[in-house]
Formats: C-alpha cells, sequence, structure tokens
C-alpha cells in the first residue's frame, strides 16, 4: 500500500517515512502543499497524511483539493492545533481522522491501519440507480461526478439507500436520523430530502427521492 506523507518538518517527516516503511508501506515525502496536490494527483495513494500549516497550500486547502477530484482515497490530518474549530474545519475539508502533535508512533500506527482496513473490507459504498454514496468520504457520487453531503444529508441518503426503493415515513427519518430526543421536526425531514435533491441533479443522478403524500419517501430511478 502507497502513503503520501506532505509535511514540512523535515525531521518529523523522516521519521514517518522510516516508521511506515518498517510496516511494509511505499511512502512518498513531499515538504510544501503544492506538491502533495501534484502528487496526490497521481492517484496512487491509498492513504494522504497532511499536515495542516504547510508552506504554499495549507493541508486544508490540500484536502478540499483532493475531495473536489475523486471519493476513494484516505485522509489523515496532522495539527500541532487542538481547537475544536479547526478539527471541524479539517473534517469539512475531507479528512477521515486528525491527530494531534505530539502523537505517539502507536497512535499514528493504530489511525494508519484502522484507516486502512477500513478499505475494502466492509461495504464502503452504498448503490442505487447509478448513483453510490460513498460511506467513507461522504461523497455522493455518479460517474466522474461526486459532491460531498454534509452530515445529516448523509444520514438521510444512507438511510433511504439502505432502504432500497422501500418507503420510509418521515417519522421513522427522524427517528433514524435526528433521534428520539431530538426537537427536530418533519419539516426538518423535507428541507434536508430538498437539500439532496439538488445534490442529486447537480451530478446527473437518475435517482429521484419520490415523496408520498403523509406516507413518506423512497428513491425511485427515472430520468437525470
Ligand atoms: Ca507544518
Amino acid at each position: 500500500m502507497k502513503i503520501l506523507v506532505v509535511e514540512d518538518e523535515r525531521r518529523l517527516a523522516g521519521t514517518l517515512r522510516v516508521l511506515l516503511e518498517s510496516r511494509g508501506f511505499e511512502v512518498d515525502v513531499v515538504f510544501d502543499g503544492e506538491a502533495g496536490a501534484d502528487y496526490a494527483a497521481l492517484d496512487i495513494y491509498d492513504l494522504l497524511i497532511l499536515d495542516v500549516m504547510l508552506p504554499k497550500l495549507d493541508g486544508f486547502q490540500l484536502a478540499q483539493a483532493v475531495r473536489a477530484r475523486h471519493c476513494g482515497v484516505k485522509i489523515l490530518m496532522l495539527t500541532a492545533k487542538s481547537d475544536v474549530t479547526d478539527r471541524i474545519a479539517g473534517l469539512n475539508a475531507g479528512a477521515d481522522y486528525y491527530l494531534t502533535k505530539p502523537f505517539d508512533t502507536g497512535e499514528l500506527l493504530a489511525c494508519v491501519n484502522a484507516l486502512l482496513r477500513r478499505q475494502g473490507d466492509q461495504v464502503d459504498a452504498l448503490t442505487f440507480g447509478n448513483t453510490a454514496l460513498d460511506l467513507s468520504t461522504g461523497m455522493l457520487c455518479r460517474g466522474e461526478e461526486h459532491i460531498r453531503l454534509s452530515a445529516r444529508e448523509f444520514d438521510v441518503m444512507r438511510f433511504l439507500m439502505q432502504s432500497g426503493g422501500r418507503n420510509r415515513s418521515k417519522e421513522a427519518l427522524l427517528t433514524k436520523v435526528w433521534g428520539y430526543d431530538s426537537n427536530a421536526t418533519e419539516n426538518h425531514v423535507e428541507v434536508y430530502v430538498g437539500f439532496l435533491r439538488k445534490k442529486l441533479a447537480a451530478i446527473g443522478s437518475n435517482v429521484r427521492i419520490e415523496a408520498i403524500r403523509r406516507l413518506g419517501y423512497h428513491l425511485e430511478v427515472g430520468e437525470p
């Protein structure tokens, strides 16, 4: 398996290389965000390990650029900041996981193994019609086209896809996605279904979210 490390602290980059190579990974190391983007564009890596503070293009921008292009690759972010807003920024940018510096090597290896094992072992995409929902990245994909879903949109879409073409009541969606205790109402369900319809249209999906009055929603394949 191939890993790309983008880290401008050369000592840490060197340590990561030695560590990962000792575990049988093939490792490439680059020291700035632009080089990182060029290498990532080769599409040959199973995992990208990105520092956040990087010259030229930071780790968030790099993760976003990668996610804008394709669905599969895992991204682990390394950050000196432990601040919650940075974590959220990183996850929104498309990172699968985070480590806050300084981390120990055992922790890093555990993360790398967890991220790579997740790939392939279990179902990592649901499909309906010409469209796939990538469960590890939260991307909705149709051929080369893809769009990122918010956490809530993802949960709604996943539930509908898992249901195949079966109808799901708004109540079931509310319980499944928002939970028993939430203050969310059926309006929330309608709003998120609206978001999802726009996103499906944006990628040219032939999947439609059909509403049956008072009964809820189901997926159908129709005209893109
Ligand atoms: Ca740095």
